[in-house]
């Protein structure tokens, strides 16, 4: 097992990352920026280095700053929590040059699902069904015009290298294609400084399923069943339910299979979220994170796991905790992502928080690295806590959610807390009868009603 773990991130993943290092009894070296000299990660840290000013690219994207991090320190892993710099090959390429464990999946595998285009090669290849599309990347009008006539419209451009929903564009018809080929290939091009697109059919009103799996890399896979992620703005998720009670179970339990098989023969390492889009029945899989997400803690409540628990096991070459069979499931989990954004407008609003009451009781989680005091800064995402709430039923769970909901306090600052007492009372909600367009839908009509 690891000596001394460095953190590269920030906020309430890297207070995650640092509980289950202490439970473990492994040292923890926080980084941080100019910005950050006061956050809860860096207070609560065996030890703590600066590693540059404000903009992240300067400091927790800054890749020698992390390895010199590393090296004063004597850190012999790195966990990288979600965004910045955890799937970024490269990134576990110099570590692993610089004999430092990175806590995740090989620089290969990141590699591989972080190309979309690679990313659904390979899914086929493994028995994960795709949306139908393109075989690989569209080099022409011309071409796009043929694929999208076989597959049938409406279709979606892709960008290859795609990520937060950028690069992407609806075709209706024929007369479409141009200007959508066009347009998707120069915003992935300013985007991501590559213009490779793909073509899918675009699915009308799919729900977003996902799967967790875990690897030991040695050939042993788990998956942890599903969860329904389609509440989004923008393609963000903001609530997110584990299992997706809305399929029958043993649907569920039969991609998570055809997920964590797939997982034994890539002979995969760590956590990864396999995403699909679900609609009439059948599963398309849309793209593979190889990493820690946001939402793991909807799964570790219902499945009594700690999935960085088990990151850090398996980077350390030790075996997953337990065996498929061992794994069960209990009721039903709801997370609420709590951003420092006006809830009406989402427009973003740091600042200090002048007073903070989480909400407690039986089934409550709050992964937050808040304090009442603590300054906003304004240079990174608005995400400032989680909610996490359980129930034995899914009715359960949502009585429990309000009760959390009118608990929680956070002043001083603007938070999207308003926007999820008033979605709690939609029927849609209470019925989980919503697609990946509802929400948006809601708060348009909303924004109608003023
Ligand atoms: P990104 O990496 O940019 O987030 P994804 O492939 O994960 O791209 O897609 C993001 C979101 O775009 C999905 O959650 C879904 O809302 C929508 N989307 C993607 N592919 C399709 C499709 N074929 N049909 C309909 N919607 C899609």
């Amino acid at each position: 097992m690891f000596q001394k773990v460095l953190i590269a991130n920030r906020g309430e993943i890297a207070l995650r990352v640092l509980r289950a290092c202490k439970e473990l009894g492994i040292a923890t070296v926080a980084v941080h920026s100019t910005a950050d000299a006061n956050a809860m990660h860096v207070r609560l840290a065996d030890e703590s280095v600066c590693i540059g000013p404000p903009p992240a690219r300067d400091s927790y994207l800054h890749i020698p700053s992390i390895v010199a991090a590393c090296e004063i320190t004597g850190a012999d892993a790195v966990h990288p929590g979600y965004g910045f710099l955890s799937e970024n090959a490269r990134f576990a390429r110099i570590l692993e040059s610089h004999k430092i464990a990175f806590i995740g999946p090989s620089a290969h595998h990141i590699e591989i699902m972080g190309d979309k285009i690679m990313a659904k090669k390979t899914a086929l290849e493994l028995g994960i069904p795709c949306v139908p599309g393109s075989a690989g990347g569209v080099a022409s009008e011309a071409e796009a015009k043929k694929v999208a006539k076989d597959i049938g419209y409406p279709v979606l451009i892709k960008a290859a290298s795609g990520g937060g929903g950028r690069g992407m564009k609806v075709a209706k018809s024929e007369s479409e294609i141009a200007i959508a080929f066009s347009t998707a290939r120069s915003e992935a091009k300013a985007a991501f400084g590559d213009d490779a697109v793909y073509i899918e059919k675009y699915l009308g009103k799919p729900r977003h399923i996902e799967v967790q799996v875990i690897g030991d890399g040695k050939g042993n896979a788990i998956h942890l069943g599903t969860r329904d992620c389609s509440l989004q703005r923008r393609h963000q998720k903001i609530l997110e339910e584990a299992p997706a009670s809305t399929i029958a179970i043993e649907r569920r339990m039969e991609i998570g299979e055809i997920c964590a098989a797939a997982m034994r023969k890539l002979q995969y390492s760590g956590a990864g979220t396999i995403e699909f889009l679900y609609e009439n029945g059948e599963f398309y899989f849309i793209e593979m994170n190889t990493r820690l997400q946001v939402e793991h803690p909807v799964t570790e409540r219902i499945t009594n796991m700690d999935i960085v628990y088990e990151q850090i096991r398996v980077a350390g070459g030790e075996p997953l905790s337990l065996t498929q069979d061992e794994i069960t499931y209990f009721g039903h989990a709801i997370e609420c992502r709590i951003n420092a954004e006006d809830a009406e407008t989402f427009a973003p609003s740091p600042g200090t928080i002048t007073y903070y009451h989480p909400a407690g009781g039986v089934g409550v989680r709050v992964d937050s690295s808040v304090y009442q005091g603590y300054k906003i800064p304004p240079y990174y995402d608005s995400l400032i806590g989680k909610l996490i709430v359980h129930g034995r039923t899914r009715d359960e769970c949502l009585m429990r959610l309000r009760r959390a909901l009118d608990e929680f306090i956070v002043d001083g600052v603007k938070t999207t807390l308003p926007l999820f007492r008033r979605l709690i009372d939609e029927p849609a909600i209470k019925t989980a009868d919503y697609d990946i367009h509802w929400l948006e839908a809601w708060l348009e009509a909303g924004r109608k009603k003023g």
